[in-house]
C-alpha cells in the first residue's frame, strides 16, 4: 500500500505552528510518506484581521521557505499551496492571491461564520454559548457551499469543522451536506480528510462517515491532510484515515501540480 499525499500542514509564519518547512519534510521523510504539501493559512487584505496567518508581506518569505525544504529533500514531492480563507467579498483578494504563485492547489476553508468569529478559535469558544448549534452549521455550510462555488479550490478543507468543540446539530444536516457536495461535485473540488479532528474534543476525523459516504455517493474526490502545526504531527492517523476512506469505498485520491489534477491509488 503507497502512502497518500499529506496536503495540509503550515509553518511558523501562521504565528501558531512550530518547526521550519524542512524539519517537517524529515519527518515525512522518516515515516515514509513520498509526497506532502504546505498549505498556511494565507493572509488576509488587512495584516490586523487577526492573529493567526502570515503577513501579506511575508508570502514570498513563506514561499521561499518550501522551495527551500523542496531543494533539500529531492527524493520528497514537496507541493507548494495555501490554506485560504473564504470569506464572502474576499473573491478579488483571493484571485489576486492565486495568481501570485504557481501554486500546486488551493484548499479553501472557512472559519468565519461573522468577520468577528472564527468558529474554531479556542479564544472564542464561548461565542457558541449565544448561538443556536443548528444555524452555526446552517451559515457555516452555506459559506462552504459558496466557496465551492468560486472556482478557486482544488480542495475543500475540514468540512464538518463546526464539530470541533463537540457542538453539534440538533437537527439533521443532511440537506445542508447535499447542497455542499453537489457544488462542490459541480466545481470539480476534492475534500479533505483531515486527521485533526481525532485531536481534538470533537475525536473524529474532519468529515464524518456520513459526511463521506455522501460525497462517495456523489463523484466528490478526496485528498488527506495532517493539519500538521508541528513537525510530529505530519501524517498522523494516516492509517486510519485510510481506513475511514476504503470503508466508505474510496480507492484513490488526488494529487495535485500545478493546479493539475491526478487521481492516484492509496
Ligand atoms: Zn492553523
Ligand atoms: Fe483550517
Ligand atoms: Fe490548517
Ligand atoms: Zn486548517
Amino acid at each position: 500500500m503507497k502512502w497518500p499525499a499529506d496536503y495540509h500542514m503550515h509553518t511558523p509564519l501562521c504565528r501558531h505552528a512550530t518547526g521550519e518547512p524542512g524539519e517537517y519534510a524529515a519527518r515525512a521523510v522518516a515515516i515514509g510518506l513520498t509526497e506532502i504539501g504546505f498549505s498556511d493559512h494565507s493572509p488576509m487584505p488587512r495584516d490586523d484581521f487577526d492573529n493567526w496567518r502570515m503577513y501579506a508581506n511575508q508570502l514570498d518569505e513563506y514561499v521561499a521557505k518550501v522551495r527551500r525544504a523542496q531543494k533539500d529533500f529531492p527524493n520528497l514531492a514537496i507541493r507548494l499551496a495555501l490554506e485560504v480563507d473564504y470569506l464572502p467579498g474576499g473573491e478579488d483578494w483571493i484571485r489576486g492571491l492565486a495568481a501570485r504563485h504557481p501554486w500546486d492547489y488551493l484548499i479553501g476553508s472557512v472559519h468565519y461564520v461573522s468577520d468577528g468569529w472564527a468558529i474554531d478559535n479556542p479564544q472564542k469558544i464561548s461565542e457558541w454559548k449565544n448561538r443556536d448549534a443548528f444555524e452555526v452549521w446552517s451559515a457555516y455550510f452555506e459559506r462552504l457551499t459558496k466557496a465551492a462555488e468560486t472556482g478557486f479550490f482544488e480542495i475543500i478543507g475540514h468540512v464538518d469543522l463546526p464539530k470541533k468543540f463537540g457542538h453539534r446539530p440538533d437537527r439533521d444536516g443532511t440537506p445542508l451536506y447535499e447542497k455542499f457536495l453537489n457544488a462542490a461535485k459541480k466545481n470539480h473540488c476534492a475534500i479533505e480528510l483531515n486527521t485533526a479532528g481525532l485531536r481534538k474534543d470533537c475525536r473524529e476525523i474532519y468529515p464524518s462517515r456520513q459526511i463521506l459516504e455522501l460525497a462517495f455517493q456523489k463523484g466528490v474526490p478526496i485528498t488527506f491532510g495532517s493539519d500538521a502545526h508541528a513537525p510530529e504531527e505530519v501524517g498522523m492517523n494516516f492509517a486510519e484515515a485510510i481506513q475511514l476512506a476504503h470503508s466508505v469505498g474510496y480507492q484513490e485520491s488526488c494529487q495535485f501540480t500545478q493546479r493539475k489534477r491526478q487521481m492516484v491509488k492509496f
